[in-house]
């Protein structure tokens, strides 16, 4: 997974409301030996689809039922049952059977070897209760004859013991909608597909999406690659992201080579508006399948802007396709949607994934050097706000909970730097031969889909292939709690600290950090942002310290206080879409003037402390450096 923002806390509301709708009639005459499910996203209730699961012949006096606690790539709870209400089973003669909720997420039926089929209802979470503490690449959302993006984890449950049962998946759709889907479909039509799954897992590993045909196909040698966009004003176009996503996917399979083995590849995704930007405070990104991504970006972001977050979270999510899905533990193989037991190496399904996510722009010709020193900066930076003292792999273990879970987001900042130290390590030790891209590609070959390693076995196995200094450094600072020193690292390519021209997330920083204005309460006590900094781009428009920050392009500000903070935000969001095209206006008070002043975004920057090559570097570490960046 990919994400831009975190604030998450468990849910424990669940809903039961009570419906008079009839369930769907089961037509089969014998019973089949796969799990039938059968959804509908013609007939909806007050936002609500219906689903009905038809077992085969169980043979056990009660059953239990489960919808996911928590699925593979999310390491958080999120307890998709309370998206699901108004739970009933019927046996073959339509009468109800007694069925009892055990808690959110589980119900058992009694009297279980009449049970014909299950019935309920399911919310969607992009507003369903409490749904905004659900990634929204991970959530569904119905929108009644337009759209439907489906991680079927929220809507299709399994049966206690079955899980390796095989399903058929029977979708009825509105006319104008087609899915688009990695999962195999057996048959489709306008109103009716059907599709097969030869397990629970694969049925959740595959999300749909519904909506009017936007789509591109292509073939990158042995792979096909697909990606449907849902654009709510229809202006992303898939086609225009074609050249885009080929020159990413080609780099990304040179720079794996035989470590990549993925057949087919489709990118889902799903634009939003910016109300349901703020409905999820902000958070984009996306999620990790076996042979698709679910994206979810904001359809305001410009084309630009929109291109260079793909490279970075689809490739991302294409590097999952290394690990943890063909590189993982036997705890992530035999995945406990309700009782999970968390693997201890986060370090290496997600720092490793966004290292290499990084490292392969530089390796391929896409960035250059000095935006990925930026990278790294920015990494270094942004893992300073979490516990630099905690073991990674305990919190990996303990992710789920606290105090591991509010530092789950270092996975994608320390974590890739673990893996950048580890990548300067193995190519120091080897002569610039081999780094942790070469670990991977062998883990790969041993491992694979099927075959899961012995989670505490893993880094023993590493060091065995490579060199006790690795093995030093993981007992040091990725099973134990002390700090890497960067800079020993950076000495050993050729690196430095040192003042550098760093570009900005939006016009609205002074450093990559930072915003450019600060709140000051003024003479009579009211909170005001007084402008202490200035960028490139706003010291072009004219703007100077000590100016009062009143508004942006020609939106105002409400007053500066806690409780305006979504109005705020409202103000400030947009900028973050825009591309060095724009034209925009800042409005600012001086003295007792009031100015509106006019520019265009172009690329802002700040002089900062940043990651430099040093000049004075031995002709050894700059060697090393080429081999680290470019071998
Ligand atoms: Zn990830």
């Amino acid at each position: 997974m990919k994400k831009l923002s975190s604030k998450f806390a468990l849910c424990i509301a669940a809903t039961f409301l009570i419906s008079g709708c009839a369930a769907l009639k089961n037509t089969t005459p014998a019973r089949p030996d796969y799990i039938q499910a059968s959804v509908d996203l013609v007939a909806m209730n007050d936002d609500r689809v219906q689903v009905q699961i038809t077992p085969p012949k169980i043979n056990a006096e009660e059953i239990t039922f489960y919808i996911p606690q928590i699925v593979p790539g999310t390491y958080e709870y999120s307890n998709f049952g309370r998206f699901v209400e108004n739970v009933k089973a019927y046996d073959s003669n339509d009468n109800e059977l007694s069925i009892e909720a055990l808690d959110q997420n589980s119900w058992k039926i009694s009297n279980a070897k009449k049970l014909d089929r299950i019935t309920y209802w399911t919310s969607d979470t992009f507003d369903g209760p409490e749904g905004s503490e659900i990634y929204p690449m991970g959530g569904t959302n119905y929108k009644e004859g337009e759209t439907f993006l489906l991680n079927l984890h929220s809507m299709i449950g399994y049966f206690e013991g079955m899980k390796e049962a095989s399903y058929r998946l029977r979708v009825r759709s509105p006319k104008n909608l087609e899915a688009f889907t990695s999962l195999p479909a057996l048959s489709k039509s306008d109103t009716l597909d059907i599709f097969s799954a030869k397990r629970y897992f694969h049925i959740i590993d595959n999300p749909i999406l519904y909506s009017e045909p936007n789509t591109v196909r292509f073939d990158l040698d042995d792979i096909k690659v697909g990606m449907a966009i849902y654009s709510p004003t229809g202006v992303h176009k898939a086609t225009d992201y074609e050249a885009a996503i080929k020159e990413m996917m080609v780099a990304q399979k040179k720079f794996l080579g035989k470590a990549n083995n993925t057949p087919s590849y489709d990118i889902l995704l799903y634009l939003m508006g910016m109300d349901e930007l703020q409905y999820f405070g902000g958070m984009m990104g996306a999620l990790e399948h076996h042979t698709s991504t679910t994206a979810v970006f904001v359809e305001q972001m410009q084309p630009q802007e929109l291109t260079q977050s793909l490279v970075d979270v689809v490739s991302h999510e294409f590097f999952h396709t290394l690990t943890p899905l063909n590189i993982h533990s036997e705890e992530i193989h035999n995945f406990e949607y309700n009782t999970p037991l968390m693997s201890k190496h986060l370090w290496m399904y997600e720092g490793t994934t966004e290292y290499f996510a990084n490292l392969f722009q530089i390796n391929q010709g896409l960035i250059d050097e000095q935006n990925f020193y930026n990278r790294i900066l920015e990494k270094l930076n942004y893992s300073q706000r979490y516990d630099d003292t905690m073991s990674f792999t305990e919190m990996s273990a303990g992710i789920v909970d606290e105090p591991y879970q509010t530092n789950y987001a270092n996975v994608y900042q320390k974590g890739a730097l673990i893996n950048m130290c580890l990548d300067i390590l193995i190519r120091e030790q080897s002569g610039g031969d081999n780094g942790i891209l070469w670990v991977m590609q062998n883990l790969a070959q041993r491992y694979g889909t099927e075959k899961p390693f012995q989670d505490d076995a893993l880094i023993d196995e590493i060091v065995a292939m490579t060199y006790p200094e690795v093995g030093e450094f993981f007992k040091t600072h990725v099973e134990g709690n002390t700090p890497i020193d960067y800079m020993d690292y950076f000495s050993k390519v050729g690196l430095t600290m040192g003042e550098t021209e760093v570009p900005l997330p939006s016009i609205l920083f002074k450093d990559n950090q930072s915003p450019f204005f600060a709140p000051q309460p003024n003479a009579s006590g009211v909170v005001q942002y007084v402008v202490t900094d200035l960028n490139t781009t706003i010291e072009a428009m004219g703007v100077q310290v000590g100016d009062l920050f009143l508004g942006l392009d020609g939106k105002m500000l409400p007053e500066i206080k806690q409780e305006n903070a979504e109005g705020i935000n409202a103000v400030f969001t947009p900028s973050f879409m825009w591309d060095d095209q724009k034209e925009f206006s800042i409005t600012v008070q001086r003295g007792e003037e009031q100015l509106t002043l006019r520019g265009v975004t172009g690329t802002p920057s700040a002089k900062a402390n940043g990651v430099v090559e040093d000049p004075t570097a031995t002709e050894l570490a700059v060697a090393l450096r080429q081999a680290w960046l470019k071998k």
